[in-house]
Formats: C-alpha cells, sequence, structure tokens
C-alpha cells in the first residue's frame, strides 16, 4: 500500500525548497509523517475577538479584527522599525514590527480584513503590538477554523527569520489532513489494546492533538501518543532483556564457601548495615539463580559500596571462577587495590592491580597471573579491557563509577568470555528508580539507602569570595584539629588552559594565605605516578591542603579530610557537587563544604546553591537536578538519548504512565511469548520499525 504520510515535505503547498531545508536542518522534518509528528507545545483560546477600545496593557494574547490604514518605516539600520497603524472601527491601535521587516512589508496590504494576533504592551502611553501575528481573511474563508484552540508550535531563529510563523506550521498540518480525504493514518496499535488501555485512536489523536475540540480532547490525545512512545521502548528492552536470557545462561555461584565465610567472620571490621545486608541477598540470589546477573548498585557516596563489590568478588573466588573491579581512574583503581588487599589481610587472595603504569615485567607477571587463574581479583582501569588481558576463568566484573564508562566500553568487557560474566555496577549518580530502570534498561536496580552509623552530615555553607577571612579561619581551625582541607577549582575541560591557569594562581593565592601550611596540587594533565605520589602523600597526612581540579571527584577516600572547598561552585552540577561533598564527611568528624561564588549569579545557580546547603540526600539532589536542567542532561546518562529523546513524552513528568506503559509491555511479553499472536501483528511490525532506534540503549550491558 502506498504510504502518503512518506511523502516529501516540499509537496505541501507554499514550501519552497528554502522552507524545505529549514525544516530538515533545523527540526528533522522531511516527511509528512515527521510534519505530523511535530506537535504544539501549547495552546491558545481564540474564540474571541476583541475590540480594539476595550484593550489594556495586563491583557495576555489577544485577538483583534480590522484593516491597516497606513504603514511607515521608522529609524534606520538596526533600529529600524515597522509601524501599521490599525482601525477595527471601535479605535485605533499601532502595530509595530522589529524583525524580518522586508519581508512583513511586502506582504501586509492596506485597506483589507485582517485577524491580528499579539500582545498589547504600552509604550510612550499607548497601547501597541509587537510583532503580531497577521491573518488575511480574503485568503481564509473559514474563519471558525481560526477562532478556537489554536496550537502554538516551537520556532527556531532561522524559521522566525524567514517569515515562518506558528500559524505556518499550523497551515501545514491542515493540508497533511488534507490529502488524507481517501484513506487512513496506519494505526500502530491492535484495537483491542487501545481499548484495554483506554488509548484513542491514533489518527484522532494526531488530529486532536493539532486541532483540538477543547482542552479535554488535548489530554486524551496526549496520553494515547506518550503511551505509545513509551510503550515501544518499553518493549525494546524488555524483549531485548528476554531473548538475552534465553540465549545466556549465567554461571551458578551456589556456594557460599570458605574465603567469604572467612572473612566475614574474622576480617570484616564493622556490622554491615541493614541495607547492605538486604543488597548483599538480592546479589546472592541473582548468583544463584542461574541466569546471567545484571545489577546496578546505587548507594549515596560514602555509603559503602565497596565492601559489597569485596564480598560479591570472594563469592565468585568461592565457587572456583575470578573477579575484576574497573574503575574510571588510576587514582581509583589504586584506592580500590590498597582497600581490598588491606581487608583481606592475611587471607590467602591473589589481587593485583592493572593499570596504564604499570609496566614492563611487573606487567607480564600480572597478565600471566589472570590467564593461569592464579590471580583471583584483578583491579584496573579500562586497561583491562585490552585484548591482552585473558582470564582463565573469568566469572565477575564489577564496574565502580559506572558513569564513566560508555557503552561500546561495557560491551567489550563482556564479550572476554563466551559466557558472559556476572555484572555489578555501582553508581553514586542517584537516579530515581522508575528512571533507572528505563534510562539503564534491563538492569535490576539495589539501592543502598542508609549511611554507615555515626557519620554527621557534611555542614554546607554558600560564601560569596569577598568573605575569605571568614573563609580562611574556618580552614585553619579545622587544620588545628589534624584535619586536612581540599581546595577545588572547575575545569571543564582539561585541556583548558585558561582553567589551569585559575588553578595554578589559586595555588599560588593559597599558599600564600597559609604561609606555615605544607600545601600540594593536582591536576588532570599531571602524569598517573606524580599524582598517584601526591594523593598518597595526603594520604598519609603529609600535606595539610589539596588544591586540585575535579580529578578527586569521584571515589577518593581520605577520611581525615573534613573541609572541601568548591571555588567558583556556579560552574559545576548539582551532581558534580554533591560528589564533591562526598570527598568529606567520611570520619567521624563533623565536616564542612564550602560553596564559593562571586555575587554575580544566575537563578538556576542560586537555586542549585540553595539545594546544596539545604540537602545532603543525593536522591533529593538528583531530582532537583532534573528539574532544573530536564532529562536531556541528566549527568552520566548521556549515552542513553533515546530514552530522553523522546518527541512527546517525559520520563520524569509521564512517569505514572511510564510505568503503565512498561507494565502493558510485560503483559504483552507474558501472553505473547513467542511474538506470533495475529492480534499483535501490528505491534511486532511497529517493533521492528522502531528497532533501529533503541538498539544502541539494550547493549549497556
Ligand atoms: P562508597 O559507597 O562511596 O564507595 P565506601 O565503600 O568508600 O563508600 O565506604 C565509605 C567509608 O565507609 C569507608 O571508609 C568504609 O570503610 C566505611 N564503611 C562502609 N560500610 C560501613 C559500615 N557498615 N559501618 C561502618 N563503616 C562502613
Ligand atoms: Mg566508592
Amino acid at each position: 500500500m502506498y504510504d502518503i504520510l512518506s511523502q516529501d515535505v516540499m509537496y505541501l503547498h507554499g514550501v519552497g525548497p528554502k522552507r524545505v531545508k529549514i525544516f530538515n536542518k533545523d527540526l528533522e522534518i522531511f516527511s509528512l509523517r515527521d510534519l505530523l509528528y511535530y506537535f504544539p507545545y501549547r495552546y491558545i483560546d481564540r474564540s474571541r475577538i476583541y475590540q480594539i477600545c476595550e484593550l489594556e496593557e495586563e491583557m495576555p494574547y489577544v485577538q483583534i479584527r480590522g484593516q491597516i490604514k497606513l504603514m511607515n518605516e521608522i529609524g534606520i539600520g538596526r533600529k529600524k522599525r515597522l509601524e501599521a497603524i490599525f482601525d477595527d472601527g471601535s479605535g485605533i491601535i499601532k502595530l509595530v514590527w522589529f524583525g524580518g521587516i522586508n519581508y512583513v512589508k511586502k506582504k501586509l496590504q492596506l485597506h483589507t480584513d485582517y485577524l491580528v494576533f499579539g500582545k498589547p504592551t504600552v509604550f510612550n502611553h499607548e497601547i501597541n503590538v509587537t510583532q503580531p501575528e497577521m491573518t488575511l481573511l480574503s485568503k481564509t474563508p473559514n474563519i471558525d477554523s481560526l477562532t478556537k484552540l489554536r496550537p502554538v508550535y516551537r520556532l527556531t531563529e532561522s524559521m522566525k527569520n524567514s517569515g515562518i510563523t506558528s500559524g505556518v506550521i499550523e497551515q501545514m498540518e491542515r493540508d497533511v489532513f488534507a490529502k488524507l480525504t481517501n484513506t487512513h493514518i496506519p494505526e500502530t496499535l491492535p484495537e483491542s489494546f487501545c481499548k484495554k488501555y483506554d488509548l484513542m485512536s491514533l489518527e484522532n489523536a494526531l488530529r486532536e492533538i493539532h486541532f483540538p475540540s477543547d482542552m479535554r480532547m488535548v489530554e486524551l490525545a496526549e496520553r494515547r501518543l506518550k503511551f505509545e512512545e513509551l510503550f515501544y521502548v518499553q518493549l525494546d528492552i524488555l524483549n531485548y532483556a528476554d531473548q538475552r536470557s534465553k540465549k545466556y545462561k549465567g554461571f551458578v555461584f551456589s556456594k557460599i564457601g570458605d574465603r567469604f565465610m572467612t572473612f566475614y567472620n574474622e576480617h570484616l571490621p564493622f556490622e554491615l548495615t541493614n541495607a547492605q545486608k538486604r543488597v548483599m541477598k538480592e546479589i546472592r540470589r541473582d548468583l544463584g539463580s542461574g541466569l546471567q546477573m545484571n545489577r546496578l548498585l546505587q548507594g549515596d557516596v560514602g555509603s559503602g559500596k565497596t565492601i559489597v563489590a569485596l564480598m560479591t568478588m570472594l563469592i565468585a573466588l568461592d565457587n572456583g571462577y575470578q573477579a575484576c573491579i574497573m574503575a574510571p581512574t588510576e587514582i581509583l583503581a589504586e584506592q580500590h587495590f590498597a582497600t581490598v588487599k588491606r581487608m583481606l589481610g592475611d587471607m590467602d587472595v591473589r589481587v593485583e592491580l592493572l593499570t596504564g603504569v604499570i609496566q614492563g615485567k611487573r606487567r607480564n607477571k600480572v597478565l600471566e597471573g589472570v590467564t593461569s587463574g592464579e590471580v583471583d581479583i584483578l583491579i584496573g582501569t579500562h586497561a583491562l579491557l585490552g585484548d591482552i588481558v585473558n582470564f582463565k576463568n573469568f566469572g565477575l566484573a564489577i564496574i565502580d563509577e559506572q558513569h564513566r564508562f560508555g557503552v561500546e566500553q561495557r560491551a567489550k568487557l563482556w564479550k572476554k568470555n563466551d559466557s558472559p560474566p556476572h555484572i555489578l555496577v555501582m553508581t553514586a549518580t542517584p537516579i530515581p528508580r522508575t528512571l533507572a530502570m528505563t534510562v539503564y534498561g534491563d538492569l535490576a536496580v539495589s539501592v543502598i539507602d542508609e549511611l554507615p552509623p555515626g557519620r554527621k552530615s557534611v555542614k554546607t555553607l554558600h560564601y560569596y569570595d569577598d568573605s575569605e577571612d571568614k573563609l580562611v579561619n574556618l580552614v585553619r581551625s579545622e587544620i588545628e584539629k589534624g584535619r586536612q582541607a581540599y581546595y577545588v577549582f572547575p575545569l571543564i575541560e582539561e585541556s583548558e588552559k585558561s582553567d589551569l591557569l585559575d588553578l595554578e594562581n589559586g595555588f599560588k593565592h593559597i599558599c600564600m594565605l597559609f604561609p606555615e601550611l605544607k600545601v600540594a596540587k593536582l591536576h588532570g594533565r599531571m602524569k598517573e605516578a606524580e599524582k598517584n605520589e601526591v594523593m598518597d602523600c595526603f594520604k598519609r597526612g603529609e600535606f595539610h591542603i589539596l588544591v586540585s581540579t575535579t580529578v578527586i571527584e569521584v571515589g577518593v577516600d581520605v577520611p581525615n579530610a573534613s573541609i572541601m572547598i568548591v571555588m567558583n561552585a556556579n560552574r559545576f552540577g548539582l551532581a558534580q557537587l554533591h560528589q564533591l561533598r562526598g570527598r568529606v564527611g567520611r570520619g567521624a568528624q563533623q565536616s564542612y563544604c564550602i560553596l564559593q561564588t562571586g555575587h554575580k549569579l544566575s537563578e538556576v545557580s542560586v537555586k542549585r546553591l540553595e539545594t546544596m546547603v539545604e540537602s545532603t540526600d543525593g536522591f533529593y539532589i538528583a531530582e532537583e537536578d532534573l528539574k532544573l536542567r530536564g532529562p536531556g542532561v541528566l549527568e552520566g546518562t548521556q549515552q542513553s538519548g533515546v530514552i530522553f529523546d523522546m518527541k512527546i513524552a517525559n520520563v520524569i513528568k509521564d512517569n505514572g504512565l511510564l510505568i503503565e506503559a512498561r507494565g502493558a509491555a510485560m503483559e504483552l511479553l507474558k501472553t505473547d511469548p513467542d511474538r506470533n499472536l495475529p492480534a499483535n501483528d501490528v505491534i511486532w511490525k511497529q517493533m521492528l520499525r522502531k528497532h533501529k532506534l533503541t538498539v544502541d540503549l539494550s547493549n549497556i550491558s
């Protein structure tokens, strides 16, 4: 069947090559279908036509009907404007244009009826309407279609500059529907399905979203379109997970053996929190299930994920498998290595470190041990992904702070075996649970939602840069108590020279402020060995102050550090600030986080700083972050663009609908496990069509 909606938009009336180009480039609209899926973002009630004598300044957008009596260009150059005197019999008003003057002037006709739409404003004590939308009534026989709920479409700058108004798009949408007289828009969901989930037909939904009968119909149309969008993404994710679990059997770690028990009974330095115990149970259940584990472990900074990782690895060892931890930076890998070795003490477990700095003989020895199976636990950076790393019996991979790892890197790890290892992904970027399941596809989610006992929450203060004395006093008093301090400077790109200069100058300045103290400096451009050296010295307490870029953002654990000063804190995102703050408050003492900024702050910055001062709850902060930034830029999930790149649904705002759509997808897979019920034909076909969109996402684990 010929699909009329796949026609190019250039065949629409009044759409020349120049406009086609703009639609292609700015909105990725090529076909009529694309155009139909370009939805209005709001509606205006235009059922009323005002008289000019009724207009007042405070009115929102209004509509008047009358004629232009006179047009005048005023001013020169950039200040040029076009003024028109508009008369409706009840009074006169001035219409004013600042942009696109030539185009408007050419188009407008004197002494003919127009419907004018715009917002009244007062200028020089008289009411004007600036940049109004003008509709020539002689060209629009059906004025009724203009005076109801009208869609408003988003416009880009180049659209505005070439005279494409919201009204133009509206007319194009109308023209698409006009082409459909003898045919219907093909349904993408079965009728029975629509009934079951209370969804209107696709064609009605598309009609109502552009040309609504009333606001209630808009809501119903949105429900249908959002549901469909969410449903297909969820179906794809769940379908993929289902196929994979059928294809791959997971290793069964049935035993809790000597190593785990010895550690638990003799080496565990503290009692596990209830949350840690619960998570261990969830992990053990996965490991013994016969299915491959793909679990996301979320826990706020300092919640104690490392010990969970270690105990999980010991289970792997007890069952005869090797395990690895992959960390995003050398510093973190080193730190994990040190922690794991320290915790295991004299236990008979061979732990090795593999990073870029470990070379030559030492490297070869590690690699040999991995291949022969003598190395039980391998800890490293992405060096672990290299082809030369060949495990004898690879059973478990733990990925720390996963947001630094891209999708492809994880896929590489996965391919190291014929059978995929169990995978535990640990992250301190808290994501609301319902969101996590969509962002990370089929990863099961565990949450450590409890901090170890005795922690005092970090006191967070916002200081302006002119209260340096106060700051210096606070730092000095902490250091006099034997504590240490971090100063962090923003560094957006490690290569940005000016930022590095900030750090260098900052370092000099801080040395000057504290001439009696030992101050060290750390940044991403230093050699790995140098960085490690500085970090080790700081850990041993040989420096009082560490001046650093965000290289210390993730995971660094120096319990004696009790004060964190974030310079130009307005330049950091909320997630990053929360991570940075997590570097202090790791010991029993009261810790401080000082957010330092200048006085000139944007509204969003102020809100971010307030959020930080007000709360230390990572989940709350993550939600505020989403509200401030919108889900499209949720830190660490850039690779999951598909989820956020939806046309109409919003995974945050439409969370209820998301859960419903996910439920529908689960139900479908359950009732049609072989994917061959004729009733669902439409769905499976549609899924194949959409599949290419989400395939990247499903490869995440
Ligand atoms: P994160 O979740 O940020 O990786 P870590 O695993 O580094 O946190 O743990 C933070 C600190 O808390 C470490 O010093 C660790 O030894 C300690 N810790 C972890 N669990 C407990 C517990 N149950 N009781 C007391 N201290 C704990
Ligand atoms: Mg950690």
